[in-house]
């Protein structure tokens, strides 16, 4: 489930919450004060639990030898 970050324009506290991607477009209720004021600051926190491996780039080329 993607991590959402907010921020309150009320009392300026920000806050996480994981969201389906149904509801991250919902507005979010402000931990501190309660206020609805609130506005997403990041598109989405990818936290899978996985972590952020260098990914092989290079597809993976057939056995063509130029040398052949
Ligand atoms: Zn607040």
């Amino acid at each position: 489930m993607p991590m959402y970050q907010f921020s309150c324009r009320d009392c300026g506290q920000g806050f996480e919450k994981k969201l389906r991607m149904s509801q991250a477009s919902s507005q979010q209720e402000c931990p501190s004060c309660g206020s609805e004021h609130t506005q997403k600051v990041f598109g989405a926190i990818a936290i899978s639990g996985v972590s952020r491996s260098s990914s092989p780039s290079l597809p993976a080329r057939p056995v063509n030898s130029p040398f052949s």
